[in-house]
């Protein structure tokens, strides 16, 4: 496993980035603001949440008084009481009813992960559309950009510094995931992302990237309404259709077997479903396994 680490990305913003990205191993980002210590999203486990701490430690004697989580997803939210004791946590309204209702349930997926003990802390603090945090004299524009990766994605936007902390609705390297989100609102947040201009982009999972992973993102998307409008024109369901498709460029994608779970999200919106409507995840993750030979999905937290 390799390790976690910290790099500068504007004066006192740090990535703290987790490599290689894949299932429940997600990026956090640090921002430094004198007397003040903000996190974006914290860590899936005990010992990763721990070792967020450190990183901080390392950077400021200032403990993070504030953490935005991205979204509701464990990865990104199980360490928020670990990584920042006692800190007000922010996230979009859906992102606290999310964590509330689903609890650890994530867990259960991987039961060979040492996930340690966390305490569930969902957001204090909610908002809806947009809020604007000022971390030391510096704007930190949170956006709801959803429903995309999930129904809650926010992204935290440092328009004086260019720099754009996107949450799971990019993951360079990785396979776009939308099973709890949407295809047309993955397409739409990409446009709105990219009109901000960032010119250095921390996604929730992989590495420091700059705009060309907005292309790359609207690419696959693009392939799985194709795959998609193609397997509902001949009736064919979710994991026949992502048996039959070639993977091609994105065979290199961690974690492919997302390929199944974005193709039932797919087909459930060309069959009127709205965007971020409820669908099951745990016959679907069984299929993931299925396309993935049988085998368990791997799980580095
Ligand atoms: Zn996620």
């Amino acid at each position: 496993v390799t390790r976690p680490h910290t790099a500068e990305v504007a004066d006192g913003v740090f990535a703290y980035i987790q490599p290689e990205g894949g299932w429940c191993v997600s990026n956090a980002g640090i921002l430094l603001g004198g007397s003040s210590v903000t996190l974006v999203d914290s860590a899936a486990t005990e010992a990763r949440a721990r070792a967020l701490r450190s990183a901080v430690a390392e950077l400021t004697p200032v403990a993070p008084g504030v953490v935005v989580n991205t979204h509701h997803h464990g990865d990104h939210t199980f360490g928020n009481g670990v990584a920042a004791p006692g800190a007000t946590v922010i996230g979009h309204a859906l992102t606290r009813s999310e964590m509330v209702e689903k609890g650890f349930g994530l867990r259960a997926v991987w039961p060979g992960v040492d996930w340690g003990e966390t305490p569930l802390v969902p957001p204090d603090v909610t908002f809806t559309g947009g809020l604007t945090l000022h971390v030391g004299d510096r704007p930190v524009e949170l956006i709801h950009v959803g429903p995309a990766h999930t129904t809650n994605d926010v992204v935290a936007w440092l328009p004086a510094d260019g720099v754009l902390f996107a949450g799971d609705v990019l993951m360079p390297g990785c396979t776009p995931f939308i099973l709890m989100g949407s295809l047309a609102g993955s397409l739409r947040a990409v446009e709105r992302l990219r009109a901000l201009g960032a010119h250095t982009i921390v996604c929730g999972h992989g590495p420091v990237c700059g705009p060309e992973v907005f292309d790359d993102c609207e690419e696959y998307l693009r392939w799985i309404g194709e795959i998609a409008a193609d397997a509902y024109a001949r009736g064919l369901d979710p994991l026949t259709a992502a048996r039959g498709a070639e993977l091609g460029p994105y065979a290199k994608l961690r974690d492919s077997e997302r390929l199944v779970a974005n193709l039932h999200r797919a087909c459930a919106e060309l069959a009127g479903r709205p965007p971020g409507a409820h669908l099951p995840s745990a016959p679907v993750f069984a299929e993931m396994v299925a396309y993935h030979g049988g085998q368990p999905l791997t799980c580095l937290a």
